[in-house]
Parts: structure tokens; sequence; C-alpha cells
């Protein structure tokens, strides 16, 4: 079977796999109800929260629709909101809050770069009442400091709402010290199920101070939580892929939680640095700057990525293009999903064959 070091979709595990055999169930039944019922509550227990105060809201959309539903729900009419920018993701929630015309600002920096905390600060003065920060920008594998921002904004009172569509389950998230009031993710990146399922945890009240807004009908988190909490959905779900997802919860509290599976990845990501930097190819950032989830690496001397890829398919392995500028310069490894240690072995193995194919040659 092929290895995805792509972020997401992950490999899956067997056990998930097989969770989408289950029998065929209508959305209006309450086999689904149950089934619904047990993945919000999961969801919320991964971070202890408290479900008098927090929600899940589950929606059949990737990981985007999430962002979109977050942005569009949450802020209300007077709301003002400053997004910060450092990677394409960063980029992307801007891109809504501009197509729904959500009153804006933007504190951009370039891609990878880290986040100017006094500039944050200035930023602040102008009215802001909401803050958005991507806290792994998967673009470059940096883990930006939601803590440090966290900081400054709630000397202001200013709540954050975070993008976590690829670190929710491995890194770590402190929703109440740093004031969170919401955050969006998905079913098939760190937390290993199927695409097709993401979800927004926002604090209750949050979305009903925003509730006055209907900005989107089908993105609407306030109409999904009125429906979610009587047991239903106002749209038919993924079912398959909620049965995936429930699995793929039950395995990642059995594996030992958002910590364990943080140490899993950590060990995991050493390897591959390590394995790389021995064959000559620096990562972009370094570890203490970098998630533990995916990281960014420099294409080695002469060989393009595309060599490089297609190298690494006929292999077995899947490796993920730099995005945009970065596409002629890095490229990204992710260890999310079930992949082995064994199976990063035989990664670098296999990089180390095609550095000496086109050394040699
Ligand atoms: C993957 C990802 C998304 C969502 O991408 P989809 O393709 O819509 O699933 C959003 N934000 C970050 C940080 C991501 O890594």
């Amino acid at each position: 079977m092929t290895i995805l070091l792509s972020p997401g979709p992950v490999n899956l595990s067997e056990r998930v796999r097989n969770a989408m055999l289950k029998p065929d169930l209508c959305h209006r039944e309450v086999e689904f109800s149950m089934l619904q019922n047990g993945i919000r509550k999961k969801l919320l227990d991964i971070y202890a929260l408290n479900p008098d105060d927090w929600a899940a809201v589950l929606l059949t959309g990737s990981g985007t629709s999430a962002m979109e539903a977050m942005l569009t729900s949450l802020m209300p009419a007077q709301a003002k909101l400053l997004i910060i920018e450092n990677g394409v993701y960063g980029e992307r929630l801007s891109r809504i809050a501009d197509i729904y015309n959500i009153d804006h600002l933007s504190l951009h920096h370039a891609w990878g770069e880290l986040i100017n905390v006094a500039e944050l600060e200035q930023s602040l003065s102008d009215g802001v009442t909401h803050v958005a920060v991507v806290q792994h920008e998967t673009t470059s594998g940096r883990l930006n400091d939601i803590a440090q921002i966290a900081g400054i904004c709630t000397q202001k009172n200013i709540p954050l709402l975070v993008d976590a569509v690829s670190s929710f389950a491995a890194e770590q998230i402190n929703f109440h010290d740093w004031n969170i009031i919401a955050c969006a993710a998905t079913a098939n990146k760190c937390l290993h199920g199927v695409p097709g399922t993401s979800f927004v945890i926002s604090r209750r009240d949050a979305i009903k101070q925003a509730a006055h807004v209907q900005r989107s009908l089908y993105l609407h988190l306030a109409t999904y939580l009125k429906q979610q909490d009587a047991g239903s959905t106002p749209f038919t779900q993924s079912v398959q892929a909620f049965y995936a997802l429930d699995e793929a919860l039950n395995e990642h509290s059995n594996d030992g939680g958002w910590q364990a599976r943080h140490k899993q990845y950590r060990q995991k990501m050493t390897i591959v640095r390590n394995g790389l930097q021995a064959l000559g190819i620096r990562a972009l950032l370094a570890e203490a700057d970098s998630s533990c989830v995916l990281n960014a690496f420099h294409l080695p001397e002469g060989i393009s990525y595309q060599t490089l890829h297609d190298g690494l398919k006929e292999r077995g392995f899947v490796i993920y293009a730099g995005q945009g500028g970065f596409a002629r310069t890095l490229f990204r490894i992710s260890v999310m999903g079930a992949v082995t240690e064994q199976d990063l072995q035989r990664f670098l193995v296999a990089v180390e064959q095609i550095l000496s194919v086109k050394r040699g040659a």
C-alpha cells in the first residue's frame, strides 16, 4: 500500500477502514443521532471541554468548510476581525472574510515568517474585536505561538478564532487560558479519519451572540447547533465518514489522547529530520519552531520536486509539494495517519536511492 506523507488524506488504520462497512444508515434514524451525539462528545473530551459551555458542530465538507462556517457564523454585526497571515491558510481566512464582506484587517507576513508581536499589538488598537489565526501553518510547518498571541489579545479582552485544521488532536490547545472562542478542524488530519467531515468547536455563547447575522444558508453554525443538540441534522451528513470518525476517535483515546499522539508524531518527525539531514537535506525551520505534524524541507541540489516525487511514488511513498512560490524550492513531509517508524526508515532508504542515482549519473 502507498504510504501517504501528505497532510491529509492520511493512511487509515484497519479498524477505521472497517468501520465504514457498518450497516447503511439513514440520517433521520435514532442510530444516526446516537452516532452523532457520540462523536460530538468525544471531540470535546479530547481537550476536556465542558459540554455546557462548548459545542462541537459537525459539518459535511473539507476543513475549509469549517473555516468558512467559523468566520461567517461567529462575527456579530458590529465585529471587526484582525486576521494574522503567515501562510496559505491565514490568507485563506482573509479571502473568506473578503468574500462575505466581514469587516476585517489583515496582518500580513511572508510565508513561514515568525509572527511579529509588536506589530500585532499595534494592529489591535484599531477597534479590533476578534483575532483569527492559524495554529499550524501547513504551508511551512510553522507552529504559531498561540500562547504568546493570546497573551497580547487577552490584555485587551479580545477572543481568538483558531484554524486548528492541521493541529487539532496532536498539539496543545489551551482553550480557556488562550481565550479561544472557536476552532475549526477536520476528521482526516491528526484524527486519522476519512475526508468528508469537518467540525467547529465553539463556545455556545459565541454562536448565540452572532446568530442574528446569517451570512450563509449551508454554513450557519446556529442552525446546526440547534438541530444537533436535538439529535438531528439540517442537511444530509456523510454517514460513512461519521462511522470512520467515531472509530478514529476511539482509537485516538485508546492510544492516550492528544499528548500521546503528539509524542508519537514528534518521534516520527525526528526520524525524518535526522535521516534527511544525514542525506544533506535541510529542514526549512528549526525543530522548536515546527509542528510535530508536518515539516518542510529544501529540495536537494540538482533534483526537482517532480523527480523526487516520481521516484518516491514508484517506491510507494507520496510526498507533498510546496505551495505557490515554495513549489520550486521545498517539499513537505507529514507523519499523520497509520504510518510506522519502519515505513519512515524505508522512506529514507528510498530518498537515498534516488539521490545516489541522480548524483551518480
Ligand atoms: C488542510 C488545511 C485546511 C483545510 O484544507 P481542506 O483541503 O479544505 O481540507 C485548512 N487549514 C489548514 C491549516 C490546513 O492544514
